[in-house]
């Protein structure tokens, strides 16, 4: 199988996307390339409330994956918040999906830009289809970025539960990276 190594949009964007502080900086690099710490997944949470993220698991409506709210306690300002429902597979990259809003949507000068809700299946809230594209790109840059999906794809071939065990994702995640590397 014939992969690039990089994203359209990959670290060097989210590092872009970042603002200019040298520790959060150091943060995002060595969680992109270090995504086995102790011979397991890296924690996707303890990465959050590191660069400043309030965490929280909720019983959200069916059909949310999560949402970025306003939070006034922790350093970025904001609490992300994931669903109860969905797998903890979903839940880590759907963290990573609420950054993304965070740090690309987050000067928005739209009333809607603090409360992001994700959702999957029937649009009953607002969804912006670009931005959750953007969301999805800064997750994925994270997870996989840095030449870290193809050097996995050297240990493990196209083996997609082995690939979804490796980063600890769902084989869909891993599916849709994939296919923006093939040529
Ligand atoms: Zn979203």
């Amino acid at each position: 199988m014939q992969l690039r190594e990089y994203f359209p949009y990959d670290v060097r964007d989210v590092m872009r996307a970042l603002p200019p502080d040298g520790d959060m900086r150091h943060k995002f690099r060595r969680f992109t390339l270090n995504p086995r710490v102790d011979n397991r997944a890296r924690s996707v949470a303890a990465f959050a409330k590191d660069v400043g993220f309030g965490v929280e698991i909720e019983q959200l409506p069916r059909g949310m994956n999560g949402k970025l709210q306003s939070d006034p306690w922790s350093d970025t300002g904001k609490r992300i918040v994931v669903s109860s429902r969905i797998s903890r597979e979903a839940q880590r990259f759907t963290v990573l999906h609420e950054m993304g809003h965070h740090f690309r949507h987050g000067e928005d000068d739209n009333p809607f830009a603090d409360d992001f809700f994700d959702v999957s299946g029937s649009n009953v809230f607002y969804v912006d289809e670009s931005k959750e594209r953007e969301a999805h790109e800064f997750a994925e840059a994270l997870l996989f970025g840095g030449a870290q999906l193809t050097a996995a794809v050297g240990l493990h071939g196209n083996n997609l539960p082995a690939l979804a065990r490796y980063f600890g994702v769902t084989e869909r995640v891993v599916s849709i990276a994939l296919n923006k590397l093939r040529y």
